[in-house]
């Protein structure tokens, strides 16, 4: 697994870009210098870029970025003390997972939905002020949309059509129960599930790459745990084999905004699997945008 570091800001003022430019250039090997837009006054500037994981170039860039807006008036966005850890893994991590997270079933509009029911939340940390989002209404869509779609996403909880339910059923896949989807709709209605997993997993551990990260532990609650904007990879010992079911719900909760957390849903690899073989998910790269995204979990063993 390799671990980029991504940081984006804007930046309106040339004087401010200069400035940034020449530090940028000067800590960053091969730093390509953006081009500025200007319509009349107007100064418009983005920064994307990425550095390979090192904290103390981490630590370096946000320093003298910091410096910098100190000074700016408002002419640069802070969110560079945003950065984000992107992981890539190696195709041996992508073959030997025995689970995973599915971030995206295609790109598509049609396949994410919102509920129109009522979300509840119940208090989660009093440290941090964050909520726990939690599901015990039914998701109401119109589910005329399962017609063509057997796997859709509903505010990120999974949903599959009847014919999909039943073939749930015939694989005997484990630790997940359904709950009737209401239908809303001028259209006749679909027979649709919320899935949801029935089973917890134990803690992860922390890969030894990561394990003193300065910038993990700024960003995370000594309360609950939970870590702003940079999330760990999954990651399990090797004896999780014993605990996992076909889907499965992290221990660990996850910031889904600034104040809502949730747990998240990891799937087997038999789950993968069998959806790829029935035509249903598409790992490869297709013009329809019907392309899914899983992350790979990993175990101590892999790394
Ligand atoms: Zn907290």
């Amino acid at each position: 697994m390799k671990i980029n570091v991504y940081f984006t800001f804007q930046v309106y003022d040339l004087k401010i870009k200069y400035k940034v430019d020449q530090i940028l250039h000067s800590l960053i090997q091969d730093f390509v210098i953006p081009e500025a837009d200007i319509i009349r006054d107007d100064v418009f500037v983005q920064y994307n870029f990425e550095i390979a994981y090192d904290t103390k170039l981490i630590t370096t860039i946000v320093k003298n970025l910091n410096a910098i807006y100190e000074k700016a008036n408002g002419n640069m966005t802070p969110t560079f003390r945003e950065f984000r850890y992107e992981y890539t893994y190696t195709d041996d991590e992508m073959k030997n997972a025995e689970l995973f997270r599915i971030t995206s079933i295609g790109n598509r509009p049609e396949l994410y939905h919102s509920s129109k029911s009522i979300v509840e939340f119940v208090p989660f940390c009093a440290r941090c002020s964050r909520n726990e989002k939690v599901t015990k209404n039914n998701l109401i869509i119109n589910t005329s949309v399962m017609k063509k779609f057997p796997i859709i996403f509903v505010d990120k909880y999974l949903v599959i059509s009847q014919e999909l339910a039943n073939k749930f059923n015939e694989w005997n896949l484990s630790g997940y129960q359904l709950r009737e989807v209401i239908h809303k709709g001028k259209t006749t209605g679909e027979k649709a599930f919320q899935v949801i997993p029935t089973n917890i997993l134990p803690p992860q551990t922390v890969i030894d790459q990561l394990r003193n990260d300065p910038h993990i532990k700024q960003q995370t609650c000594p309360e609950c745990g939970v870590v702003e904007y940079l999330q760990f990879p999954y990651c399990y010992d090797e004896k999780i084999s014993q605990f996992m079911q076909d889907f499965n719900f992290t221990y660990e909760y996850y910031p889904i905004n600034e104040e809502t957390v949730v747990r998240q849903m990891l799937v087997s690899k038999k789950v993968i699997t069998l959806l790829i073989e029935h035509g249903i998910a598409k790992l490869e790269t297709l013009s329809d945008g019907s392309k899914w995204t899983v992350v790979p979990v990993l175990t101590n063993n892999t790394v």
